[in-house]
């Protein structure tokens, strides 16, 4: 008989996405979550953590692409930038195509993230040897409060608020993030579901507010994650996410992107109207 199996990600227990997996390529318990990359039908390999969709290698562009090149055109001169989580390699690889940088930390506490997408999905963890990379395996909450490097970008590339990424949604860890930026730094994080995680997006968003004079939310599509529509959240010591944003850059670095763009990066922070009012008393700038 031929087998039949499907993985199924439920969120919030009222709906489930499912996907057609062809094998199992590795499947382990850390001290954290569970880790499972598997090779699916219709959509490359995928890594799941704790039975939740980080990445497929069909759409992870869209997601990597926003986390990364829209704070680094953004920023004038991206030398230095910290990544948090991120264990899968593929927001270093993004980074690393902006010449301005020249060190990139990353701190991932799961080092089983680490070595499993080293080994089965290369196209995203190709960059993790790259000499430019500090690979920190450890908690991005406790190196925030006691590094004294300062970052141009901070990018806050996380899982879920649940387990160890609890406290990369809460203030104190903000604070510390605020400390470890450069005076015109940026950090974007994972934002959540607008769907079907908006409390979290608010809370991550009133927040940034609090601690940040600019303060914006973006969204991308990504075919993965459940409900379709996702968000970044931005925030900045001072510049802003689009009147700040210098389009030329964009064409001069001669980089070329599967999702990113000139109008996607404006088009990006225009929300439907049941998003904006849910943040708009935390926009800023
Ligand atoms: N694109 C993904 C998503 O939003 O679904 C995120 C991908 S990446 C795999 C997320 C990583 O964050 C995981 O590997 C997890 O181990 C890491 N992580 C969670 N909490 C962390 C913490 N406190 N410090 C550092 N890394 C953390």
């Amino acid at each position: 008989m031929k087998s039949d199996l499907w993985i199924e990600e439920k969120c919030d227990n009222i709906m489930g996405l499912k996907f057609k997996v062809e094998k199992t390529l590795f499947s382990g318990q850390s001290e954290f979550q569970s880790v499972d990359v598997v090779e699916t039908k219709g959509h490359g390999k995928m890594l799941l953590n704790d039975g939740l969709v980080m990445l497929s290698e069909r759409d992870e562009f869209v997601y990597h692409d926003m986390i990364a090149h829209l704070p680094l055109f953004v920023h004038p001169c991206p030398e230095n930038v910290l990544i948090i989580g991120g264990g899968d390699g593929a927001t270093a690889r993004e980074t690393f195509r902006h010449h301005d940088v020249k060190r990139c930390v990353m701190v991932e506490i799961d080092k089983m993230v680490v070595h499993a997408c080293k080994e089965f999905i290369p196209s995203c963890s190709c960059e993790l040897d790259n000499p430019k990379l500090d690979l920190i395996i450890g908690d991005g909450v406790k190196f925030a409060k006691e590094t004294k490097e300062k970052f141009d970008v901070i990018l806050i590339d996380s899982t879920d608020p649940i387990g160890p990424a609890q406290p990369l949604f809460g203030e104190e860890f903000y604070r510390d993030i605020h400390n470890c930026l450069n005076d015109n730094g940026i950090v974007v994080s994972q934002g959540e579901s607008p769907w079907y995680q908006n409390k979290m997006q608010n809370k991550l968003m009133s927040i940034k507010s609090k601690l940040f004079d600019v303060v914006s939310v973006y969204n991308f599509s990504n075919l993965t994650y459940p409900g379709g529509l996702w968000s970044f959240t931005f925030a900045s010591k001072g510049l802003h996410p689009i009147k700040d944003f210098k389009e030329e850059k964009v064409s001069k670095s001669g980089l070329k992107f599967k999702y990113y763009n000139e109008s996607i990066h404006k088009a990006a922070f225009a929300l439907p109207q049941f998003q904006k009012e849910n943040v708009q008393e935390f926009v800023k700038g």
